[in-house]
């Protein structure tokens, strides 16, 4: 089904992964995230390096950011999100536990949803700095429908837990 949009939006993808060589899954998320119809990567951040919260003992994550130019719909993206995430081999168990790839929708244009499998803005982005400290490097002035400006929400510019990798 193709969408009706004649304008494509401006949508941000979180990346993560903590298991089977992070750096190589985050790569292989990108470049299957290249391949999603009617949608182009558009930029990438740094991958950034972050010690786990939660209550699960585990490998620290690797965590980027991807910009996406697309004519697809949040729900449309958010589908091929998850199969992207399959073919990478995420099996779905703990809530917080080690994962081999971690696709998140963060933010699709000016959408704001609240369905029961679907959260747009992504709900996590105000209290995440390994999610905020790579979307500030690709769009510190993007407004977050309903939360504010990146930069102001990344304001811990000496996160101790979160490091650039390259
Ligand atoms: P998290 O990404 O929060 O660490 P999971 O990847 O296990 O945890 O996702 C848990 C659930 O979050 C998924 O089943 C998915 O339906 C839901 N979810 C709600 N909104 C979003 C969104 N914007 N992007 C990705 N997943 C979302
Ligand atoms: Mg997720």
């Amino acid at each position: 089904m193709a969408s009706d949009a004649t304008e494509p939006t401006s949508v941000f993808v979180g990346i993560g992964s903590n298991m089977e060589n992070p750096r190589v899954q985050v790569q292989r998320a990108v470049r299957a995230l290249g391949g999603i119809r009617e949608t182009q990567v558009s930029a990438v951040s740094s991958l950034y390096l972050s010690a786990p919260f939660g209550p699960v003992e585990q490998p620290d994550f690797v965590n980027a950011v991807a910009r996406l130019t697309s004519f697809l719909d949040p729900r449309q993206i958010f589908g091929h999100l998850q199969a992207i995430e399959k073919s990478l081999g995420r099996v779905r168990n703990e809530r917080w536990g080690p994962r081999v790839i971690d696709l998140d929708l963060l933010v699709h244009g000016m959408t704001v949803m609240h369905e029961d499998d679907l959260t747009v803005p992504h709900p996590g982005i105000a209290e995440r700095n390994f999610v905020l400290l790579p979307l500030q490097e690709l769009a510190p002035d993007l407004e977050i429908p309903g939360l504010g400006r990146v930069a102001d929400l990344a304001v811990d510019e000496n996160e101790p837990r979160i490091s650039r990798l390259d």
